[in-house]
């Protein structure tokens, strides 16, 4: 397990089903009549039925879409301070939340954004799906520097065509884009130069200025689709980060399920994590596939993230939750725990942060 893999190589795409757990037990998509599944007893498909129950559920999210002024004092959106991403700090993580699942990380000098989402929709085309509440802090082109994007899966709202459009625009063949298996062709259709398909557990280095970084992908429990046809026809994923001194994990969409013990002993402790808290109402349809901020916490605590950062909230309403439940909840599971606010905490969209590492060089 583990083995390197150079851009060349092809991922393999054998047939095999939910038994067979992989070398050393660590968990492997099911792979058949050219699907993915996920091997977990802890996932459900939902029905047709489910879907349409779903949508008829009491909506609670309540956000004040024409009072900007009370958004401005729940989610203020600030301009993010360029300076401090043109000088990212040598001995510490920083990290900036763009909005939903999409964070700019810095660590070892390498910039790695998270599934970008720049849109006004997620959904077809731009003009369908849910509309967002929540501006982005800043434009694509203000960034001032991405070395490598990492995707976790297809969905709408962690994969925005026009977003992915005006990174190559600024950024060309200088990016690299890592996907799950069965996502490199779209990328590639879709200006994508240098594209790194992975299925879960298998690694890649980068390296850049004479420095080594290992990006694998991992587990997550969820499923992919963006058009009637193509429903898990590529994998989804988890995305791990190493550099020298630093490192990060994005857990992408997820519901709960056995990976994350797996995830956190191969390659934890984590300097941070991006670990999503909302969208998980409705639970007997959502379960499967989101993670509740209870959840959320327990995940951090199996990776052994040293500190994580909320994602997937705050952005765009998908669920039934009140849009700002994630936050609050979050907070008092920590506290119920004993465990310190800082370790999993929120950020302002926008919001530059720098997580001190505590953890000895490994
Ligand atoms: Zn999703
Ligand atoms: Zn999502």
């Amino acid at each position: 397990m583990g083995g390197r893999m150079s851009t060349d190589e092809q991922v393999t795409y054998e047939e095999n089903d939910a038994s067979d757990f992989g070398e050393h037990g660590f968990v492997k998509p099911v792979f058949r009549n050219r699907r993915y599944k996920n091997p977990f007893d802890t996932f459900e498909e939902r029905t047709l039925s489910d879907v349409y129950k779903f949508r008829q559920s009491e909506d609670n999210s309540n956000v004040p879409w024409k009072n900007k002024q009370e958004l401005d004092s729940t989610l203020p959106v600030v301009t993010p301070d360029f300076e401090k991403l043109s000088n990212p700090p040598k001995d510490a993580v920083q990290m900036m939340w763009v909005g939903h699942a999409s964070v700019l990380v810095q660590l070892d000098g390498l910039t790695i954004l998270t599934d970008p989402i720049w849109g006004n929709r997620c959904g077809p085309l731009g003009i369908f799906g849910p509309k967002r509440y929540r501006q982005p802090p800043c434009k694509i082109e203000d960034i001032p520097n991405v070395d490598a994007v990492v995707i976790s899966h297809n969905h709408y709202d962690h994969l925005d065509h026009e977003s992915v459009v005006r990174l190559n625009r600024k950024f060309g063949d200088k990016l690299r884009w890592y996907v799950a298996v069965g996502q490199a062709d779209w990328m590639r259709q879709n200006g994508c130069q240098n594209v790194v398909e992975l299925t879960w557990w298998q690694e890649h280095t980068l390296t850049k200025d004479g420095k080594s970084y290992m990006f694998a992908a991992t587990p997550s429990q969820h499923w992919c689709m963006r058009t009637l046809r193509d429903k898990n026809k590529a994998l989804w994923c988890s995305w791990v980060v190493k550099g020298p001194d630093h490192s990060f994990y994005f857990a992408g969409d997820t519901g709960y399920c056995c990976a994350f013990k797996q995830i956190g002993n191969k390659y934890g402790p984590f300097s941070l994590s991006a670990i999503p808290i909302g969208a998980y109402e409705p639970r007997w349809f959502m379960r499967p596939q989101h993670i509740n901020p209870e959840e959320a916490v327990e995940v951090h605590q199996e990776l052994r993230s040293e500190k994580s950062v909320g994602i997937h909230w705050g952005t765009f309403v998908l669920t039934t939750e009140h849009y700002m439940e994630p936050k609050q909840k979050l907070g008092d599971i920590l506290k119920q725990k004993g465990l310190d606010a800082g370790c999993f905490f929120t950020v302002k969209h926008g919001e530059v942060r720098t997580v001190p590492d505590e953890h000895v060089k490994s």
